[in-house]
């Protein structure tokens, strides 16, 4: 693509859009507020590339925001979407279906002894905190700042003043009422969370965390955190919820629970499991599961809960991952464009470092180590990143547009495609784009 890629239709539909829908969009962060500019509209996407209504190329290394390890439309994900789909879309009603999908789950995330399936990775959260709470018969949940736990009301919070206060809603329309049993702890500091646990150790349903934290930049954190963390969690009988919707099935078959040998209480799950359908589940613990209605008085259900087609979907993603060496491969095409990556913006003397956890990869545009905490991410990039985001996108790069979004490798990308973003971003900044 050229550096004048036309984009003049994307601007027509924008505009139908935005009298339609808040921004033009269904979901804020696609709305181009953090880089300007009009979102591009899609038409088609097929393997690792997304094709615009004005007919332009991009590789796409958003890939839906994480669902797509397999890449855009994978022909075995389609045809059984497809099949399934003759046969009846929804039935209310239990089928083979949920029952393949949960074993394939199972079998790969063995602590999930019990799980159930909503529809998208709020939901799952969302449940799996009212069933910690219903467990454990307390209320307080604890959440780091930097964590991203999707959009039900009690975890729209912001950390408060002092370290073991309330968070405050970070959201209008959300009573300071519905917040003030959620506490907002910094990541990577033990001191912090052993405050917290001394303060209110009786009255601490779970403790819920992204341990792949993925939604503010990429903040690995010590594995010696989160085992510190289990460890205190067990101390004083607190869930330990893993917030899996990104790194379950991303980061390894069985997610970080598997990387960092951890075994949560209840976990959630989104995105890579419905394989680009509407899917979410939460599991765990037997012993947690057997207080969700109707077995117990915590109640939750879902009219689409366990569609056919996400189940599908979901399994056919789920047996690829399973049957092949995708992992493998994505790891050594992570290495390679972290390593290329890093040596381009090195060349240019570019105050930046790429950040990786297998197939998800963040550019931190900052100088220094790769902040921890969501204290330390540098919100300057954000400016550093609008000019090098349009260099990108006009020539046929496509990320999500924030420089704190992270980037998705797929099984659909190869070398080719990694070469092709080291090119490009050698080429933004040669052309201005500095950093
Ligand atoms: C995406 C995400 C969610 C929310 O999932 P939705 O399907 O968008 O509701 C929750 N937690 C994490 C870690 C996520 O990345």
């Amino acid at each position: 693509m050229t550096q004048q890629a036309r984009r003049t239709r994307s601007e027509e539909y924008y505009k139908r859009a935005v009298d339609l829908m808040p921004a033009g969009v269904n979901s804020p962060v696609r709305a181009f507020r953090a880089v300007g500019g009009t979102p591009v509209f899609f038409t088609k996407g097929a393997g690792p590339n997304l094709y615009d209504v004005d007919g332009n190329c991009y590789i796409d290394f958003c890939g839906s925001w994480g669902p797509l390890i397999l890449g855009h439309a994978h022909p075995k994900v389609v045809a059984a979407t497809h099949e399934t789909a003759l046969n009846g879309l929804t039935f209310g009603a239990p089928h083979a279906g949920e029952i393949a999908l949960a074993e394939a789950v199972r079998e790969a995330n063995p602590h999930l002894e019990r799980l159930r399936f909503v529809s998208s990775g709020t939901e799952a959260v969302m449940s799996a905190v009212r069933v910690a709470r219903g467990f454990t018969g307390r209320n307080i949940i604890i959440k780091f700042d930097g964590c991203y736990h999707g959009h039900a009301d009690s975890l729209l919070v912001n950390a408060g003043s002092g370290l073991v206060t309330f968070g405050t809603p970070s959201s209008a329309g959300v009573p300071a009422e519905f917040t003030k049993h959620t506490i907002v702890a910094p990541l990577d500091d033990e001191k912090a969370l052993d405050e917290i646990f001394e303060t209110h150790a009786g009255n601490i349903a779970g403790v819920i965390i992204e341990p792949v934290p993925a939604n503010n930049g990429l903040l690995l954190q010590r594995p010696a955190f989160l085992q510190y963390l289990r460890k205190r969690c067990t101390e004083i009988g607190a869930c330990l919820i893993f917030d899996e919707v990104i790194s379950g099935f991303r980061v390894a078959l069985g997610g970080a629970a598997q990387i960092y040998q951890i075994k949560p209480d209840l976990a959630t799950y989104g995105k890579i499991i419905g394989g680009g359908l509407p899917v979410g589940a939460y599991g765990g613990r037997k012993e947690i599961l057997n207080h969700v209605a109707p077995l117990g008085r915590v109640y939750q259900a879902g009219t689409l809960s366990g569609n056919p087609l996400g189940m599908a979907a979901g399994l056919a993603t789920l047996q690829i991952l399973r049957d092949s060496n995708v992992y493998d491969q994505l790891e050594r095409l992570g290495a390679r464009l972290q390593q290329n990556l890093q040596k381009t913006f090195d060349r240019h003397g570019a105050r930046a470092s790429v950040v990786r956890q297998g197939s998800i990869f963040w550019m931190n545009l900052a100088p220094g180590t790769p902040p921890r905490t969501a204290a330390a991410i540098d919100a300057g990039a954000a400016a550093r990143f609008t000019p090098l985001y349009h260099e990108l996108l006009n020539r046929g790069i496509y990320f999500g547009p924030s420089a704190y979004e992270v980037g998705f490798l797929s099984a659909a990308h190869d070398e080719s495609h990694v070469d092709a973003l080291v090119q490009a971003v050698d080429a933004a900044l040669a052309s201005g784009a500095g950093l």
